[in-house]
């Protein structure tokens, strides 16, 4: 297919490639800058919004991809990154190629080690706001891949949120994501659970949330103290709550007497038991942390930090 006639491209045009609920925003928070962009999506209908707003729709993906120095993915999974990407390669060669996808830090190096093969300069991207919240200072992207990739395009990154990078291992700013994300889903879960709780005696989850959300929130003064423990490695420290202290046998036996099942404070306390169970009862109950952490953390010497 031949290119239609178009002005040349810019290092500030992009082409964005999955226009779903999180892929139109960044698309319409470049064109809100007055940038030049391209989109492409799947299902094309998809992207006729973005296009109506003055984003130009290409034909195709080999279109959208050749369209623009800086190529955008915000697909679903890392297979359908692969899927999409794989037949457009040569396209891509040359080209700056900045995923945002959640994808896994195993898949980011994946897809960085495919990056480099083709020529292919990639960044990785963890978008850590909903679609409404693109376009603001207060929200975050992280980014890892190349650094002189990542200074180059940094004034259009700017436009979606307040960019932060994480180094050139392009794993890097997956993990701090989906490290994220778990304590995140962590905290939802232990509210549900604790709605199911109260549920027994008629309170509505709504009643209980205007409750647990301002508790919630005060608690997350207490990350800081336990960031400090588990850093210096010292369970002994005074001031500790310690695990006989934190022993949540009371909550999970309160649960099982309401017919709520305990999965999520129970497994807390699976951990507490094991840490109990190993002799370590009167340390601080930021000990689980022996539990979890991978047996030796790689510390990479161009980063200077644990990995
Ligand atoms: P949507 O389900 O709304 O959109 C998914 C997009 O991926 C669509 O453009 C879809 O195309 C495309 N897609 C899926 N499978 C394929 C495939 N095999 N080949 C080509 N295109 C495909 O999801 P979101 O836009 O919300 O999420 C996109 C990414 O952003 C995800 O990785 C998500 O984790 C991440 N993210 C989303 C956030 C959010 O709040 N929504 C927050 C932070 C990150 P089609 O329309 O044709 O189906």
């Amino acid at each position: 297919m031949s290119e239609p006639t178009r002005k040349p491209a810019q290092l500030t045009d992009v082409s964005m490639l999955g226009l779903g609920a999180m892929g139109s925003a960044p698309a319409a928070a470049l064109l809100g800058a007055g940038r030049s962009v391209t989109v492409w999506n799947r299902t094309p209908e998809r992207a006729e919004k973005t296009v109506a707003r003055g984003a130009r729709g290409a034909a195709s993906l080999r279109e959208a991809v050749t369209a623009s120095p800086v190529v955008v993915a915000c697909l679903l999974t890392y297979d359908s990154v692969r899927a999409t990407l794989d037949p457009v390669a040569d396209e891509l060669r040359g080209r700056t190629l900045v995923n945002v996808t959640t994808i896994t830090p195993t898949e980011s190096r994946q897809l960085a080690a495919w990056a480099a093969e083709v020529g292919i300069t990639y960044r990785d991207g963890a978008i850590m706001v909903v679609p409404d919240m693109i376009g603001a200072r207060e929200g975050q992207i992280f980014y890892s891949g190349s650094r002189e990739a990542y200074d180059a395009v940094l004034p259009t990154l700017d436009i979606w949120a307040t960019s932060e990078f994480h180094g050139e291992d392009a794993g890097r700013a997956s993990l701090v994501d989906l490290a994220m994300l778990s304590g995140m889903y962590q905290m939802f879960a232990g509210f549900i659970h604790g709605a199911a709780m109260v549920a027994t005696m008629g309170m509505s989850a709504t009643e209980f949330a205007a409750r647990q959300a301002p508790f919630l929130s005060a608690m997350t003064r207490g990350l800081a103290a336990y960031a400090e423990v588990v850093d210096g490695g010292d369970y002994t420290v005074p001031g500790q709550q310690s695990l006989e202290f934190s022993d949540l046998s009371h909550l999970v036996r309160a649960s099982k007497e309401q017919g709520v099942d305990p999965a999520p404070i129970a497994t807390v306390q699976e951990l507490i038991s094991r840490q109990i169970a190993a002799g370590h009862g009167a340390e601080g109950f930021a000990r689980i942390y022996e539990n979890l952490r991978a047996a030796r953390p790689t510390v990479r010497p161009e980063e200077g930090t644990a990995a």
